[in-house]
């Protein structure tokens, strides 16, 4: 170890983080663009982990490794890079996507769920997320799918973290045995005089358990 980890002047463990820049994050990048690990001195870090500790007045930017020894975490680090990882890597093939276009002109495309489109008007290029339209004007379509790729993303990431907001809870069903259709995967067919049904237990979150049950109503 070396840089400030050699000294006492700061705590080295206790920081929590606060936040995970990417500094790639509008693309190409030159060396210069590189970030110094405050704690280390001697990583050059794309990804920059801003931690905050108690004592401490200013928060400091740090790398993954520094981060994890820091907050005495070896998961949640990492864990956030690969998110902004897999951002990077979406972002840098969004404009290449197979976006229809409109006899207007218009740009759309239909992804995770959501329908995104970009068209023209007397202001510029706008964008539209589902049935969302941006407040700001773009001067080319370019821009607009750009802009339309981060509102997109940030309504993902929400999706997620209300997600997994919801509590775990375990629960136990009755699934009935039913005769399976040739090929699928099914449970056991019930033999005569067997039972007729089995009991499943699990842990899961509420929407999960949700969706299997509509799952096999239909
Ligand atoms: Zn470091």
């Amino acid at each position: 170890m070396s840089g400030r980890w050699d000294t006492k002047k700061l705590p080295h463990k206790g920081w929590e983080c606060v936040g995970v820049t990417d500094l790639g994050d509008s693309g190409q990048m030159d060396e210069s663009d590189y970030a110094t690990c405050e704690m280390c001195q001697n990583e050059r870090i794309r990804y920059v982990h801003t931690m905050k500790h108690p004592k401490v007045e200013e928060p400091i930017d740090v790398g993954c490794i520094c981060a994890s020894k820091m907050s005495s975490d070896y998961v949640g680090p990492k864990n956030r890079e690969r998110v902004l990882r897999n951002k990077a890597s979406r972002k840098s093939r969004w404009l290449t996507r197979k976006w229809r276009k409109s006899a207007k002109g218009n740009h759309c495309l239909n992804v995770d769920g959501a329908n995104l489109g970009v068209d023209r008007s007397r202001r510029g290029w706008g964008y539209r997320l589902d049935d969302r339209f941006s407040t700001s004007a773009y001067a080319t379509s370019d821009e607009a799918k750009l802009a339309l790729f981060e509102a997109h993303w940030a309504q993902i990431q929400s999706e997620v973290k209300s997600w997994n907001d919801q509590p775990i809870r375990a629960y136990t069903e009755s699934v009935p045995l039913l005769n399976p259709s040739p090929g699928a995967f099914a449970p056991p067919s019930p033999q005569r005089g067997g039972p007729t049904s089995i009991s499943i237990c699990a842990a899961a979150r509420p929407t999960l358990i949700f969706a299997a049950r509509a799952e096999r109503l239909r």
